[in-house]
């Protein structure tokens, strides 16, 4: 990344670290998995990023699937500034807010009632805090390589063996919040028969997991869960929080027709605003306060700026329904370049895509969970993601990130971007 970092960075950067945790607000936003350069943003327009550098990139990351339209949308920047000039937060309810929830349930098959929260963590959280509340159970089974927020009880990993009770992977989760949650493997549904019983509340799950690279499901997996949790008395919690909204418009759940209990949304839901939201079945939703006993509450939820991006995304959206099948092509385009050049290069690997979700693993033949996935060649990916930020293409910084897509991309001259990587592989190689 030495193209980018000057004397100039290299000071804001020693500014950074002096007052943020490694530099920063998020943890992947360091670089460390890659070589640790910096790297600040001055703007972004469309599928183009201008760091404080003046270098122009191509950008995969796409705040992280929050931004599908491309950057600064001027329907979604006339809407925030509209709305902001009226106030950014009342705590007093606006109809903005009910028009959003009507388009989130119109457009979500399973969600008939929706709540509105400020990020895709609190709303996993407030997902199983439900869960647990209308099954009165306590244990939750998750899957290794699927992330759902940074809430205490997803905090585990599995320890030796496929399918295993947790651990903490972070000091300062209590040692009750852990212990009921359980780990499963993606894609095996005997892992989780393993594991259920009459104590679960809920199975949560990535629709198409998207936190260990974009792995989706092999067909029988989310109808399997579906199955299993009608037959244990257990809810099935979809975690859309990347997918919804970027797999098809009615999420994951639409595009597999698959209908989970509840569901958790987040990142493009709020067009690149901070909200988020769950929702689901009414005779579920219908628990939470004030209706019923179920505590959950925001000072900032759904205020003026995420309804107004949220709406403008949301519409313009569904106003288009040839967008994801636009998103496919361009999928399958950045998958033949970059098979072939990983065939040229000689290096094993494979792509994976579904609407605008694109999952690139180097060094590995087969990926249908965390096990598999996390073989890839990490060394290789940092040359290749150095690689192709010299050819001006930003890529997620790890090698177990999904990279996104926006509107903007397929306008762009996408084989220009897709020329740069496969040189930028046969560059790393
Ligand atoms: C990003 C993400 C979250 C967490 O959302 P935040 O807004 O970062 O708190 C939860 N689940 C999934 C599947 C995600 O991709």
């Amino acid at each position: 990344m030495s193209v980018l970092a000057s004397s100039a960075t290299t000071t804001w950067q020693r500014r950074a670290l002096e007052v943020m945790p490694g530099g920063v607000n998020s943890p992947v936003r360091a670089f460390k998995a890659v070589g640790g350069e910096p790297l600040y943003i001055e703007s972004g327009h469309g599928s183009s990023l201008k760091t404080t550098e003046g270098v122009e990139l191509v950008d995969f990351i796409a705040s992280w699937g929050a931004q599908i339209l491309g950057h600064a949308h001027p329907a979604v920047v006339e809407a925030v500034r509209d709305a902001a000039a009226r106030g950014t937060s009342f705590g007093v309810s606006t109809t903005a807010e009910i028009e959003f929830a009507e388009l989130i349930c119109e457009l979500v098959p399973s969600v008939e009632v929706v709540r509105v929260v400020n990020s895709g963590t609190e709303a996993t959280a407030s997902v199983v805090r439900l869960a647990r509340a209308v099954t009165e159970r306590q244990g939750l089974i998750k899957f290794e390589g699927c992330y759902h927020g940074h809430a205490d009880s997803f905090l585990v990993r599995a320890g030796s063996g496929l399918a295993t009770f947790g651990e903490p992977s972070s000091p300062g989760v209590p040692a009750g919040t852990f212990a009921a949650t359980r780990v499963a493997r993606y894609n095996d549904l005997g892992s989780v028969e393993a594991l259920l019983d009459e104590g679960v509340a809920a199975i949560i799950v990535e629709p198409v997991a998207g936190n260990m690279g974009c792995v989706p499901p092999e067909p029988g997996f989310l109808d399997g869960l579906r199955g299993l949790c009608d037959d244990a008395g257990a809810l099935l919690i979809f975690d859309e929080v990347m997918t919804g909204f970027r797999v098809a418009l009615g999420g994951a759940q639409a595009h597999y027709d698959v209908t989970p209990d509840l569901t958790a949304l987040g990142k493009v839901v709020a067009g690149g605003t901070p909200g988020a939201a769950y929702g689901g079945r009414a005779e579920f939703m219908r628990s939470i306060a004030p209706e019923g006993p179920v505590y959950q509450a925001g000072t900032l939820a759904g205020n003026p700026l995420v309804t107004s991006a949220g709406l403008a995304t949301l519409r313009y959206l569904a106003s288009d329904p040839a967008l994801y099948r636009r998103f496919d092509e361009a999928g399958h385009r950045i998958e033949e370049g970059l098979s072939g050049a990983m065939s040229r290069a000689g290096v094993p690997g494979l792509v994976n895509h579904i609407g605008g979700m694109v999952g690139v693993f180097l060094g590995v033949e087969q990926v249908r969970s965390w096990d598999e996935v996390s073989g890839v060649d990490q060394d290789l990916f940092a040359r290749f993601f150095r690689a192709a930020l010299e050819r001006g293409v930003l890529l997620p910084p790890s090698a177990f990130e999904t990279w996104f897509m926006m509107e903007t991309h397929l306008d762009d001259d996408l084989d220009y971007v897709i020329d740069a990587l496969a040189d930028a592989i046969g560059a790393a190689a």
